[in-house]
């Protein structure tokens, strides 16, 4: 078992700093040209992968072409351009009803607020944080994804288990300036090495100051149960 330092704040600084090192391109995978595609790649990445949403938008994103497309668009034909994503149905309708407010409440632009975003259809502060600052380099928040919530429960950072509690306790320690890259961080290190199911301890950067760590700690801290 790794020792964690001294306080939240310096565990966190220091898991910054290794993983900088790690990963120093890390950045978002999702491909996108615009606003409006970042804001529905990000909508269709809801528990799909990246991959997957990358290969689904490529010819999405040669067929529509701004949201009155997207809000006309026939609920069967478009859930039809979207049928290898996970609840694809669903989804295409979040897209129609955001794409339908864009047009009528925002002259067709993305809005850049918290509250406008979380405002659409299939919006939730995840994806406002991640439309706020790669859509419009605003950043007041953190991404909490699925590796940043098992990562930083896994090295001590936080003991709260829901994504918007989180999110909150990392906003507090996380140093300011890196509150976007601490995002695409932990997703690298998540995909590459501490996965879900199986990390690589053994070969870890962090194993050194991870509570976690498989060599002595019979405990994941990201589930609370044992290893
Ligand atoms: S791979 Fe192991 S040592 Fe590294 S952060 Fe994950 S649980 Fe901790």
């Amino acid at each position: 078992m790794g020792t964690p330092l001294d306080t939240r704040r310096e565990q966190a600084a220091e898991i910054v700093d290794r993983l900088e090192e790690a990963y120093p391109d890390s950045t978002i995978s999702l491909r996108y040209e615009n606003r409006l595609q970042l804001l529905i790649a990000v909508i269709l990445s809801a528990q799909c992968t990246d991959d997957r949403v990358n290969k689904e938008t490529k010819p999405l994103f040669e067929k529509y072409d701004g949201p009155e497309e997207y809000a006309n668009a026939p609920q069967e034909e478009l859930a039809a351009d979207l049928n290898s994503i996970t609840y694809y149905n669903s989804k295409a309708e979040y897209i129609r009803n955001a794409c339908q407010s864009i047009v009528e409440e925002h002259d067709g632009e993305v809005p850049d607020t918290m509250d406008e975003l979380t405002a659409l259809s299939g919006v939730g502060r995840k994806t406002a944080n991640v439309v706020l600052q790669h859509g419009h380099d605003v950043v007041e928040g953190i991404v909490v994804d699925t590796h940043v919530q098992r990562l930083s429960r896994r090295l001590g950072l936080t003991e709260e288990q829901r994504p918007e509690a989180i999110e909150q306790e990392l906003m507090e320690i996380v140093p300011d300036g890196y509150w976007q890259q601490f995002t695409h961080l932990c997703i690298d290190h998540g995909r590459a090495t501490c996965t879900a199911r199986n990390p690589n301890c053994a070969d870890c950067v962090l194993a050194d100051i991870c509570p976690s760590e498989k060599g002595d700690s019979e405990i994941d801290l990201a589930s609370g149960e044992p290893w």
